[in-house]
């Protein structure tokens, strides 16, 4: 094994440890970053798909869009030299009731009843009111937060409406649409941070909004051309499996939690960093702090000599993955363009609750030339929670007829025929564990968000998951690298 020493050692290479890792190199510290996977990216990840004629068509497995409040990742994408091309949105958009009845529509309004419009909008001006009164910084500490916390997203709305198409329509913006659980597993509270840290709710509402561009190139880009500039400060293939980590007084240490009161609060002790050294596979780094830049459900996968104190313990068992799988189909035209459609579909309660149009723009593979869209068309689709989990009990071919006859529910027979097929589940990647991102449970952020943010002696935490403004994105982890680099400038 490699034996390294550095100022600091940053865990992951996925936007938010690459972006750490910028920034402190910038400011003269030096690095080293040491990933589990043979590629860096993390939740962001360019790959590609081939059709029978053996022609390869170029996917976004992870993250892919970006918004226009989604500043800072707007500036680094422009600094990097990456452009970037707006999501096809011409045409109608079709929208399944729950009865199973097929709406056009234009704009970005579900065609519901006028009465279930309304009820829509009622809920939607609330949510954007407490969006805006709490904030996506420290959500935990507004007055509201603990009622909040302490009712589901489901129930919350069942007290505001009776109109149950209202309620499903609204819990998909965050439910399936984002946090990728059951609206009744997640308190209100986090659907307002979900809310404020986009801007408001209805900017969820408006995909013109949310879903608005993609990175020409694929947004796994961003961590390639990060690393490149890393060059081999970035080492690939290194699970780090254990950190070792010391405060510089050793004499305070509270017997309970071997950590001194002032370092377990978050405040830095008079002492200095003290120092850490991380154990992965292929290197062992000895730094005086470090990153750790892995999403919070993966933290206990390392081993912390001594144990992190009983809050931070605490913390991680209250974080977990959403679910939601992410379908691609190409075809040889988007032929529902030729038929006015747009291809955005929605459907609250189907196994397919939303669909567009995610044809490729640039030279990536197949067809695809610099500054011209790919000849090729691509739909993408999204199983969510409940559904993708009734999709793992299907053998390939049964899930494939599945999403396909699903996603045909919203743009016609032609659907069923795409020349490429390609299912991406990051419940599967062992470095992951689910998709998009974590969030608390019932309760948990109003008790333990306080403290996510919060270093541990020498380690700082830096995700999209533990971000304010574009939380569970990669503009959040890009913003929680940079603050997670800069505290550490300041700390000396
Ligand atoms: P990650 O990207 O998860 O990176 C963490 C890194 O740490 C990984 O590379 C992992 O391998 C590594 N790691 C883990 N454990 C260890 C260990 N012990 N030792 C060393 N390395 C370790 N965001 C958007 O902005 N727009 C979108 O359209 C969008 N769509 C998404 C679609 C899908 C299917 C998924 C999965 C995510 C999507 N996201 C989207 C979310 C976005 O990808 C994440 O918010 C972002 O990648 C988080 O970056 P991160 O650096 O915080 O964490």
């Amino acid at each position: 094994r490699l034996e390294i020493e550095r100022d600091v050692v940053v865990i992951g290479a996925g936007p938010a440890g690459l972006m750490a890792a910028r920034t402190l190199k910038k400011a003269g510290r030096s690095v080293a970053v040491l990933e589990a996977r043979p590629r860096v990216g993390g939740r962001t990840w360019n790959g590609k798909v081939a059709d029978a004629q053996g022609r390869e068509h170029f996917i976004e497995i992870g993250g892919q869009w970006i918004s226009p409040d989604q500043t800072r990742l707007i500036e680094l994408v422009d600094e990097l030299g990456l452009e970037t091309f707006p999501r096809y949105r011409e045409g109608t958009s079709i929208y399944v009731s729950p009865d199973g009845t097929r709406h056009e529509y234009e704009g970005t309004t579900f065609p519901a009843s006028e009465k279930t419009q309304a009820e829509m909008d009622q809920l939607i001006a609330t949510l954007d009111q407490l969006a805006a009164e709490i904030g996506a910084e420290e959500p935990w500490a507004h007055p509201k937060a603990a009622e909040l916390d302490a009712i589901s997203f489901r129930e919350w709305l069942k007290q505001q409406s009776d109109d149950q198409e209202a309620i499903d329509n609204v819990s998909i913006y965050v439910a399936s649409g984002m946090l990728t659980k059951p609206s009744h597993t997640f308190s209100t509270l986090q659907a307002v941070l979900m809310a404020a840290s986009a801007g408001s709710f209805s900017n969820l509402v408006d995909e013109d909004f949310i879903l608005d561009r993609r990175v020409e190139g694929g947004m796994q880009s961003v961590s390639l051309k990060l690393a490149e500039e890393l060059g081999e400060d970035v080492i690939l293939d290194s699970p780090v499996r254990t950190l070792e980590w010391a405060t510089p007084d050793e004499s305070t240490a509270d017997p309970l939690n071997h950590v001194p009161a002032d370092v377990r609060n978050g405040v830095d002790n008079d002492g200095g960093p003290g120092s850490v050294t991380a154990c992965s596979d292929r290197a062992v780094v000895r730094a005086r702090y470090a990153v750790l830049a892995v999403p919070p459900n993966l933290y206990e996968r390392i081993s912390y000599v001594p144990p992190l104190p009983r809050e931070q313990q605490i913390v991680h068992q209250h974080l977990s993955m959403g679910l939601v799988i992410k379908v691609h189909a190409v075809y040889e035209t988007p032929f529902w363009r030729e038929e006015g459609l747009s291809g955005t579909g929605f459907g609250g309660g189907r196994l397919v609750q939303e669909v567009y149009d995610n044809t490729n723009y640039g030279a990536n593979f197949a067809g695809g030339q610099a500054g011209q869209e790919d000849p090729f068309g691509t739909l993408v689709g999204f199983v969510s929670d409940v559904y993708a989990e009734q999709m793992w009990k299907l053998s390939p071919q049964e899930r494939q007829h599945a999403i396909l006859s699903a996603m045909a529910d919203y743009l016609g027979p032609k659907t069923m025929e795409p020349i490429a097929f390609y299912l991406s589940d990051m419940a599967a990647e062992e470095w992951t564990r689910g998709a998009y991102a974590t969030s608390y449970d019932l309760g948990g952020l109003s008790r333990w968000g306080h403290l996510q943010n919060q270093p541990t002696g020498p380690i700082h935490y830096a995700c999209s998951d533990i971000a304010a403004e574009g939380y569970q994105h990669v503009d959040g982890a890009i913003r929680q690298g940079e603050i997670a680099a800069q505290r550490i400038i300041e700390r000396g």
